[in-house]
């Protein structure tokens, strides 16, 4: 483990977080309201639950257990609660974040708390986070290629995405160095603050980082004094058991904000992810939550909360366990099909986790007309490469195959079209 270097919070915060304070009324009125019980309050601007139609909620679980809201329960799950989310919810996860990555940040000695709160999917955790972290004129580190969400989200603001080059263990740590490095501070502005990476079964390259090449960014983190955004949707994806150590569990300083999602998990529709690190930035991201998306639904973070009273840790690692199978058995049926049809006329690496094959197809400079040709001519779809590139307007010789909703017949019989469509392209270029 690494030696704690103390953080200076303030530096990594943007110019309008800075200005992001507690509101001092409704914190005085929630201590005044629970101060006594015969207190009579006109403070709170909450509707009142009796005017809302349900009666209660019975949620089925597939396991044939029934997830019951009703009575005061129900009353609070309709109501609004508390921005971060409901206190009985975050236990729970600060539960699997101990269980899954240990942070040292937990341990008793560590001079930073640990913190998280809970977000509306790890989209939105994820754009609190960038956008409590980034000024005008700000420089961050980027995985290139990466989720094309966060570029949709970050290519608006006027900051400058520095692309970091991956290979099939995520950011390559000698690439990150020698951006640093060679920083030439008066031609390119302000010196980076903020590395985005997506660690584990990364969308869209596949990608998984070992321990060793987390380390080695750490590292470099540390020495440059980085913020390091751990966006780690697929963790609970990865096939094996033997999974590398997140960003998390390294982080002795507190420079890890990671963001987890219960999107691949529970369901994506429910909207529920959490951001885990050190207090001070989870603090201030629950103030922009407090005037932006208030908190995650009352009824979502309830219903996940009773179902994961039902399940104990036991039921959620049985339910983990069935999913990676499936994964699992889509990657083998996908790799098998590839192995069968495409062999010469494109490489692949084997993900480890996750739900996307990265291809990158010989002779094809740029695969953005032969995805175009593949829906009209072969009705197969695929996202061509260069909609992951960080920089605009640029080639890839690469597409992203997502295996999670086809068929094992279906992924065969696509994988040969594709085969088809890379042969007659290029045949048609060698005329
Ligand atoms: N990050 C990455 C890398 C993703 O692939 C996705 C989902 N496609 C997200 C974040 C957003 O996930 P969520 O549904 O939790 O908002």
């Amino acid at each position: 483990m690494t030696t704690p270097q103390k953080l200076d919070f303030d530096r990594f915060f943007s110019e309008v977080s800075k200005r992001r304070r507690p509101c001092a009324i409704r914190q005085s009125v929630a201590t005044l309201a629970k101060s006594s019980p015969t207190i009579i309050s006109f403070g709170p601007g909450m509707p009142n639950p009796s005017t809302f139609p349900f009666e209660s909620i019975d949620v089925k679980i597939k396991n044939g257990s029934t997830v019951k809201i009703e009575g005061e329960e129900l009353a609070k799950a309709l109501q609004y609660s508390k921005s971060g989310g409901i206190e009985e919810l975050k236990e729970w996860l600060q539960k699997i974040q101990k269980r899954y990555h240990e942070p040292p940040l937990m341990n008793k000695h560590s001079e930073v708390e640990f913190d998280l709160y809970v977000s509306v999917g790890s989209q939105d955790g994820l754009a609190q986070t960038l956008d409590m972290l980034l000024s005008p004129g700000d420089n961050i580190l980027i995985d290139d290629p990466v989720f094309s969400g966060t570029l949709g989200f970050l290519k608006p603001l006027p900051i400058h995405l520095i692309p970091v080059e991956t290979d099939e263990f995520g950011m390559k740590a000698c690439r990150l160095k020698e951006i640093m490095q060679t920083w030439n501070i008066e031609q390119e502005s302000k010196l980076p603050k903020v590395i985005y990476t997506i660690p584990n079964c990364s969308n869209p390259t596949g990608a998984t980082a070992s321990t060793e090449r987390k380390k080695e960014i750490y590292k470099i983190a540390q020495e440059y004094d980085l913020v390091i955004v751990e966006d780690d949707p697929y963790y609970f994806l990865q096939y094996g058991d033997d999974i590398a150590s997140s960003y998390q569990a390294l982080d002795t300083d507190g420079r890890v904000l990671r963001s987890d999602s219960m999107s691949k998990v529970l369901s994506a529709g429910i909207r529920l992810g959490w951001v885990s690190g050190a207090k001070p930035f989870i603090q201030k991201l629950i103030l922009n939550q407090e005037v932006t998306t208030q908190h995650n639904s009352t009824l979502i973070q309830m219903i996940v909360l009773k179902l994961l009273e039902q399940w104990k840790f036991v039921g959620f690692q049985n339910h983990l366990t069935d999913i990676k199978k499936f994964y699992k058995s889509q990657r083998d049926a996908i790799i098998s099909s590839a192995n069968k049809w495409l062999t010469g006329l494109a490489e692949w690496n084997v993900p480890e986790g996750g739900m996307f094959l990265w291809l990158k197809l010989f002779g094809i400079d740029d695969t953005k007309e032969l995805v175009q040709r593949g829906i009209i001519e072969k009705e197969i779809v695929m996202i061509p490469g260069s909609a992951f590139n960080v920089e605009d307007n640029t080639k890839s010789s690469f597409c992203r195959l997502s295996f999670s909703l086809i068929s094992p017949e279906n992924i065969e019989e696509g994988i040969q079209r594709l085969s088809n469509l890379v042969r007659e392209e290029l045949h048609n270029n060698n005329k």
